[in-house]
């Protein structure tokens, strides 16, 4: 699943390729631009609304 995000760390929007980690139980993608590793936090359901799904930056170096 390709989605647009905008990196928690070099503040670019990028296209970015989610997949499943079945270790966090959500989703991850790697910022195509600098390499920063986001990891899935929360998941809002708003009736009517596509679903948002909410990332955090996970620093690793
Ligand atoms: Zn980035």
């Amino acid at each position: 699943m390709t989605v647009k995000f905008v990196c928690q760390k070099c503040g670019k929007e990028t296209e970015v390729d989610m997949h499943y980690d079945k270790n966090i139980d959500g989703q991850v993608f790697n910022c195509a631009g600098c390499g920063a590793r986001h990891v899935q936090i929360d998941e809002i359901k708003a009736p009517g609304a596509p679903v948002e799904m909410r990332f955090r930056l996970v620093d690793e170096s």
